[in-house]
């Protein structure tokens, strides 16, 4: 996300600290949150990335830095003698590395506990003499409430243990999914508002002032947290598992010892897929740190330890604002509206734009603009408008309306089938506007910043109708400030790229011309093979299919791109605007470990980036992947490798790891 100044900065964070503090007291203190979790961790994230990288103005109350919500006046207030912090998320593979290696780095070789994450809410239990004095909240972490009144009821928590010992141990109370589904029926029968979730019905029973209605909603634990183990004799978090168990706790059996990541992967991927299956709802997987000694010496922040984490699921729906539906006329003249979203995290990646497919689609729905929607990524690639939440429609949303006309040439639209508008004018430019976007694209000139709604915007304006007119929108400056969005150093910044692009090796300019079926490599291949672009425009049939790669089709295509006289002209435009019609790259060289082979990259190589060596490696014929497979040849291991490596090691495939490789850069 971009800030402008300072005090735009300042204000955003306080904003979201508002945001979160205001939805921490509906989640955990009035059980009843409006925002969902996906939400409340896009702001957090937000927030605490805006902290790293302006501490001066961060509050020391910020919401960053507390654990949960307070402790309700209702209950008698108890204090924790070990704080009962929370766990800091994460999301991904790389995140889990980012955990694993810092542990690593710190000079230990850890061993994991995985754990399912339970949705439910934290508790503490305290014995003496093996009997159940009191039971408390987590509430702020220092400060939770007595509930021992309604713990009591829970039929799995022991009153009385199978040993004469002092204690405290925690976990996590929750409903089984039936039980929910149940109440909310009984509820609905009653005339009541349903309950969100498990996590809120568990933590909503457990609050009340009367046992009686806790004992009827047929509540559980787990019991996954000794924080003393060191006061038994025990030394590993497996060891406490077994200890608690013994006593009488009641402890999750799906949790496993693992030696390293690539366990730690299996479970989590074995456990998302039986997800749904188990009877209580889980949001992720912990990771724990097996040995206590190491837990301690790794020790904690205010709000997390640092021998634990949290993987998060991800969402299978995620909700953000609906801010604008956009037309897009495809290569055939199709016209499909689109989402214009506000930018939010799926699986990993950020969406800001979703197919509404046609008229229907949006009808069916009751799209509009200013909803609040859900969205998911469908088959884990195309994301996807889900529905609106009517419940959070505030009235001044504007309903969706077909347009009639074709957004790009004006002309009117035709329908055809039942559901499908097309623009139906030959000479409608919208081949025009690929062919551009094409051109700036990362792969052929790579004009930062120069993306497609930018383009479109351009050509409706009359600035960008041809490519030379890329090289001439230094002269429309003025008018594309005054246009909304377009600042004066976005479109400096803008006009600096275009003018950097010329000098381009000329193998861009080559893939940029669109030229049926030149794809990016072989654009490369032409590029080192003519040197020049004159030399290209000679070039005969027989000679390009002479060359490695350029077969018949291929070479016929680029004969007839440059027989087209005003392909030519193009050309001569180009030049004569002072764009690079050289070759600047390395010729593509053959070397018998490289040429033709595939390779995978895991881990960071110190002598070198990672673009470089795909660079070397393409130089010399060779290609990289991104995944292995039994088709990789070598695997290119570097520090802190992921699990590429393993499955590589599993496979069998050759590996260089650093010194290797740098023997061979180095007798390149
Ligand atoms: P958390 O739920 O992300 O994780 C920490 C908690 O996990 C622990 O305190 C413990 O109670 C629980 N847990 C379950 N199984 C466990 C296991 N095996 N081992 C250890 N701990 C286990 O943290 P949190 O601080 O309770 O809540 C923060 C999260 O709550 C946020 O990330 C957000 O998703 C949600 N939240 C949502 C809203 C909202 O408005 N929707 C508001 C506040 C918080």
């Amino acid at each position: 996300m971009n800030y402008g100044n300072n005090e735009e900065i300042k204000k955003r964070m306080a904003e979201l600290s508002a945001i979160l503090k205001q939805a921490n007291y509906e989640y955990y203190n009035l059980d009843n949150p409006s925002l969902t979790d996906q939400e409340y961790d896009k702001y957090l994230r937000e927030l605490i990335v805006l902290e790293e990288k302006y501490p001066e103005f961060s509050d020391p109350n910020s919401p960053t830095k507390r654990v949960g919500g307070e402790a309700i006046d209702k209950f008698v207030k108890v204090k924790h003698k070990i704080p009962m912090i929370s766990l800091a998320d994460v999301f991904n593979e790389e995140e889990i590395y980012d955990f694993t290696n810092r542990i690593k780095n710190a000079g230990f070789k850890p061993e994991y506990v995985c754990e399912l994450k339970i949705d439910g809410l934290g508790v503490s239990l305290h014995y003496e003499h093996g009997k159940l004095i009191f039971a408390a909240t987590r509430g702020d972490g220092v400060i939770g409430e007595d509930i021992t009144h309604n713990v009591k009821t829970i039929k799995t928590v022991p009153l009385d243990l199978k040993r004469d010992i002092d204690i405290e141990v925690r976990g996590e109370i929750y409903m089984n999914k039936a039980t929910l589904e149940k109440l909310n029926q009984e509820r609905e029968r009653n005339g009541e508002s349903k309950l969100q979730n498990v996590r809120n019905a568990a933590a909503g029973s457990i609050r009340q002032l009367d046992p009686k209605i806790a004992a009827k909603r047929h509540l559980d634990t787990w019991i996954y947290h000794l924080p003393n183990p060191l006061d038994y004799g025990i030394k590993t978090h497996k060891e406490a598992m077994d200890f608690m168990a013994e006593l009488g706790f009641k402890v999750n059996p799906a949790s496993r010892l693992v030696k390293d990541e690539k366990g730690i992967m299996e479970y989590i991927k074995e456990y998302a897929a039986k997800r749904s299956e188990l009877p209580y709802e889980i949001d992720g997987i912990v990771i724990k740190v097996n040995n206590i000694a190491m837990q301690q010496e790794l020790g904690s922040t205010v709000k997390y330890p640092r021998w634990a984490v949290a993987y998060k699921f991800p969402a299978e729906e995620v909700l953000t604002k609906l801010k604008d539906i956009k037309f897009t006329v495809g290569r055939t003249g199709q016209i499909t509206p689109n989402a214009v979203l506000e930018p939010v995290l799926v699986m990993g990646s950020t969406i800001s734009r979703a197919t509404l497919h046609n008229e229907d689609y949006c009808r069916e729905l009751d799209l509009r603009i200013g909803d609040i929607v859900s969205i998911k990524k469908a088959g884990d690639v195309i994301p996807e408008v889900v529905e609106p939440k009517l419940e959070r429609r505030t009235g001044a949303e504007i309903p969706f309306q077909m347009i009639k006309n074709c957004p790009i040439c004006g002309s009117l639209l035709v329908k055809k089938g039942n559901v499908d508008y097309f623009c139906v004018n030959d000479d409608c430019p919208k081949k025009n506007i690929a062919g551009l976007i094409h051109y700036a694209s990362r792969k052929a000139m790579n004009i930062d910043g120069l993306g497609e709604e930018i383009i479109e915007d351009f050509y409706n304006e009359g600035f960008l109708k041809t490519i030379p007119d890329f090289y001439t929108l230094k002269e429309h400056r003025e008018e594309i400030i005054a246009l909304e969005g377009y600042g004066n150093k976005k479109v400096s910044n803008l006009l600096l790229a275009i003018e950097e692009s010329k000098s381009n090796s000329v193998e861009r300019l080559i893939f940029g011309l669109g030229i049926r079926g030149i794809g990016a490599k072989n654009a490369k291949i032409l590029a080192s093979t003519y040197k020049n672009m004159a030399n290209l425009r000679e070039a005969t049939y027989e000679d390009l299919t002479s060359i490695r790669d350029i077969g018949e089709v291929l070479a016929q295509n680029i004969v007839n791109y440059f027989r087209v006289p005003s392909n030519i002209e193009l050309l001569e435009t180009l030049e004569n605007k002072g764009i690079n019609m050289n070759y600047i790259g390395n010729e593509i060289a053959s070397n018998a470990l490289i040429t033709d082979k595939k390779f995978v990259i895991t881990g960071t190589i110190s002598f070198m980036s990672r673009e470089e060596i795909k660079e070397l490696l393409e130089n010399y014929g060779g290609k990289t992947v991104d995944s292995v497979s039994k088709n990789t040849d070598v695997v290119i291991v570097g520090e802190a490798p992921g699990s590429k490596y393993d499955k590589a090691k599993s496979l069998g495939i050759e590996i260089w790891d650093e010194p290797k490789f740098k023997e061979i850069v180095d007798s390149l």
